[in-house]
This record gives structure tokens, C-alpha cells and sequence, in this order.
């Protein structure tokens, strides 16, 4: 009898399989019983200081406790600290001593935005209407964010310290807000003979607020002074107290899901919320792990990451040291340095899945596709792997290894093609410390618009990276 012939493409090649086929129904099932949840936590969370205190609220009550707040350290203990509400790191203390090194999966919950200015109230009395003025925050495509239904989300601190949280758009009963575009009637010139991205300007970039004038001759601001008193009656919030406050404004729109196979989430703020959330859904399982285990969800990766609650800040530093003095009666610099290189990192980020639209910016051989599990990123940067921090050989075998033994689905993915653009994520600022670090995440569609796509199979998978690496 002949032998069956050995299928040498199947043996020797890459066999890139759609994750949808590798999963049992059952897991399909858990698939989209956690994507359910993901959504909600998608329409609660829209802005960092919002994430911050859910995250805190929920790891609160299942006993982490403030680091600041414990007199010492055990395996098992479960730890946070914050700065400035806006950033934020939870702990699980490992078996080994801290010195042998830490696990973190480190991701961002900034997402492209408009900002409101310091003075952003103003009266436009030609149409009797109130505007508020924004300055974008992040790579937005400025037309994306007009013609749509927009919330109001923020902080403002009064002179006297009194804070006073908005989030005006979410409920049912809220108004929202709007950019007004122009009609196709009457954009022919104003629009029509620009480039796309010229269309819109920064400054077009205005809310309307308002349009009902105060009934009183001698008030010249009609519609201004209208929305202040409402303001004022509402909140006791005042013109200059704009000057102290942080206030987004955000797509108003649900987490929905997307396709007739309800395969896809559509939100807004999946970049990078979905590695926040996942990170997070991971540490909270922690029991006692192997390594001491950090997530750390940050500020202002956005706008390349400076500010003292970026990655480029020492707020790692911070914690590891707060750490390090609560588990040693004493410890060196030296100390502090081997440790930092003895420690392993998943820099958690999303990166672009294939759009069917766009093929032409993607290397076809290199692009990760929707729905094939969570990408591995070897580097990022761009033109000739300009501010990349590129992972090693070594650590990719030993993540490939890790993930095959735990049948984790991912797949081997990068940022378009080469000189095609770029970008940069926050793994440079672990790699500085010497600690093995990889870019790691879903892929998402539309990725910076206020409506991104992601696989449901993506997310799931992109969880289950995270559990294997930190258990
Ligand atoms: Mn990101
Ligand atoms: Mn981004």
C-alpha cells in the first residue's frame, strides 16, 4: 500500500486560519458573553479620569488596597496606586522576591478627542446662537467629528477647590451637542474645492450649545449670558472657572454590535481602552502568580506620551520603589536597575487590521487580519524603523512558545507598508529600563474615529494573551 504523501506546505508553512474556525462553541459563547460586558464598560467609561475611578471602584471591592495605605507585602497581596486621576497601576504580589524580576502589561486610556479651550464659550450673533471651542486632542480626522451627536464629559474645579464632574449627553433624557456641517447645496466652494483634510479646520471645530436668547435688553451676549445662567443654576459653575476644569467632549453613540454574525463591537475609545480592560479583567483573576504582576493603564499616549501621567513620566519608578520599600527593609539603586531588567513587558496597544477598503496601504503578507486573534507587533516606528523599540528574537520565541502551549490564537502583524506612515506606542519607555518588551493587541478598523471595529475573536484572544503571560 502506498503511503499518504506528507503535505510539505502544511508542514513547513505559516498556517494563518480564521480564529472564528478554532474555537469550540462553547467558547464562542464565552466569546461574546465577555464582549457584552466589554460594551458596558465602553458606554460607562469615554474619558482617563472616568476609567481611573472605575477601575479603582471595581478592584476596591474585591480587595485591592492602596499601596500607601499597607504596612507591608505578602504573596497575593493586591495592590493600586493612582496620580492625578489619571493614571493608574494595580498589583498582585508574586511568589518569587521582587528582585527576580516583574510581569507588566502596560496600555493607555486616552483616546482621540476635542478638548474645550480655557475660554471656550462665545456668542455668534449674526445666526443668535452660543458655541463652545475646542482644540482636538490626538490624530483625529477633523470631518469624522461633524454632523454627529456629541456628550460633554469633565471636571471643574472651582478657585475654592470644589470639584464638579459634567457628563451631559448619555442618558436618554440628556440633549447633545453638535459640530453643524453644511449642506451639499452650499459646500460646493467651501468644501468642495478643498483636499479632505483640509475641509475641516481646527478652528471650524465648534460645538453649538445653545440658541435661545436671555429675555433682557441691556444683556449684549444674549445667548452667552443664557447658557451661563443655566450653567450657574445647574452646576454653580461660572465663565472663568472654564480657566480650571477638563472638559472632553465625546461621541454620545452606545457600544453596538456590528455584522449580521454580530461578530464586531463598534464604539468609540476602543484606542486603547480594549487593552486597559482586558489588562484589567486579567490582574483581578490573579490568585498568586509566579512574578509580581503590574498593569498600569496611562495617560497621553495620545499626544506622544509627555505629561507626569505619560509613559515617559517616572510614575513606574514611582511604584516599583513604593513597592520595593514596603517588601525590603533596605534596597539599592542597583537594586532597583536589576530588577527593571530582569522584568518582562507587554506593551498592550491596538493596531491596524486589514480594511478591505484600504488594502493598498498594507503589505498583504504582513497585515494582521480581523478576527485572527490578537497581533504580536515586532516593531513599530516608521521609514527606516525610526523610534521603534524592537523586541528581540529571543522574546518572541519564548512568547510564541508560551501562547502555543496555552492555544492562545494570535498572529504576526505590522503597521502598513514600509514609508507608507507609522507610528509609535509607549514599549520604548519600558524598553529603556532593559526589560524585554513586545507591542501586543487586537486590530481594529477605523482605529481614531468616533465609531472603531473590533472582532469579538480579537478581544477574547487579546485577554487570553494577557492571562497567559501574567499567571
Ligand atoms: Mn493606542
Ligand atoms: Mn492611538
Amino acid at each position: 500500500m502506498a503511503q499518504k504523501k506528507e503535505n510539505l506546505e502544511k508542514k513547513l508553512s505559516l498556517n494563518r486560519e480564521n480564529g472564528w474556525n478554532r474555537v469550540s462553541e462553547k467558547e464562542k459563547k464565552e466569546i461574546h458573553e465577555f464582549a457584552k460586558e466589554y460594551r458596558q464598560f465602553l458606554n460607562t467609561v469615554k474619558t482617563e479620569r472616568e476609567a481611573v475611578s472605575y477601575f479603582v471602584d471595581r478592584a476596591e471591592k474585591i480587595g485591592f488596597k492602596d499601596l500607601h495605605t499597607v504596612k507591608s507585602i505578602e504573596p497575593g497581596s493586591r495592590l493600586y496606586i493612582t496620580k492625578n486621576h489619571k493614571v493608574a497601576a494595580f498589583i498582585v504580589i508574586g511568589k518569587k522576591p521582587l528582585l527576580e524580576g516583574i510581569r507588566y502589561v502596560v496600555s493607555h486610556i486616552d483616546s482621540p478627542r476635542l478638548d474645550l479651550k480655557p475660554n471656550p464659550l462665545i456668542e455668534d450673533s449674526e445666526s443668535s446662537t452660543a458655541l463652545l471651542k475646542t482644540h482636538y486632542y490626538g490624530g483625529i480626522k477633523k470631518y469624522q467629528w461633524v454632523s454627529r451627536p456629541l456628550a460633554i464629559h469633565g471636571t471643574v474645579v472651582t478657585k475654592e477647590g470644589k470639584k464638579i464632574d459634567l457628563k451631559i449627553g448619555e442618558s436618554e433624557e440628556d440633549p447633545v451637542f453638535v459640530i453643524p456641517d453644511i449642506e451639499p447645496h452650499l459646500a460646493r466652494k467651501v468644501q468642495g474645492e478643498k483636499k479632505l483634510f483640509e475641509g475641516f479646520e481646527g478652528e471650524d471645530l465648534q460645538i453649538l450649545v445653545s440658541s435661545v436668547p436671555i429675555n433682557d435688553e441691556e444683556i449684549k451676549a444674549k445667548v452667552k449670558t443664557a447658557v451661563l445662567n443655566n450653567l450657574f443654576e445647574r452646576y454653580g459653575i461660572m465663565e472663568q472657572d472654564f480657566q480650571s476644569a477638563d472638559i472632553e467632549i465625546v461621541p454620545a453613540d452606545k457600544a453596538r454590535d456590528v455584522g449580521l454574525d454580530n461578530s464586531m463591537v463598534g464604539a468609540y475609545g476602543q484606542d486603547d481602552r480594549i487593552c486597559a480592560y482586558t489588562s484589567f479583567q486579567t490582574i483581578i483573576d490573579l490568585k498568586v502568580p509566579e512574578y509580581t504582576s503590574i498593569i498600569i493603564v496611562y495617560d497621553k499616549e495620545e499626544i506622544g506620551s509627555a505629561g507626569s501621567s505619560g509613559a515617559r513620566s517616572n510614575f513606574i519608578d514611582y511604584v516599583t520603589t513604593t513597592l520595593l520599600g514596603k517588601a525590603l527593609k533596605e534596597y539599592t539603586y542597583g537594586d532597583f536597575v536589576s530588577m527593571m531588567h530582569n522584568s518582562k513587558a507587554i506593551s498592550a496597544d491596538v493596531n491596524a487590521a486589514l480594511n478591505p477598503l484600504y488594502k493598498q496601504v498594507q503589505d498583504l503578507a504582513n497585515a494582521a487580519k480581523v478576527g485572527y486573534g490578537t497581533i504580536i507587533t515586532k516593531y513599530t516606528g516608521s521609514g527606516g524603523k525610526y523610534n521603534s523599540s524592537e523586541a528581540t528574537a529571543e522574546y518572541l520565541a519564548y512568547l510564541r512558545n508560551l501562547f502555543d502551549s496555552k492555544g492562545v490564537i494570535y498572529q504576526s502583524g505590522l503597521l502598513g507598508k514600509v514609508d507608507e506612515g507609522g507610528g509609535g506606542t509607549i514599549a520604548q519607555d519600558f524598553a529603556k529600563y532593559g526589560m524585554d518588551v513586545i507591542d501586543m493587541g487586537p486590530g481594529l478598523l477605523s482605529m481614531h474615529s468616533p465609531f472603531e471595529l473590533v472582532s469579538k475573536l480579537d478581544l477574547w484572544s487579546t485577554y487570553r494573551a494577557f492571562k497567559t503571560f501574567l499567571l
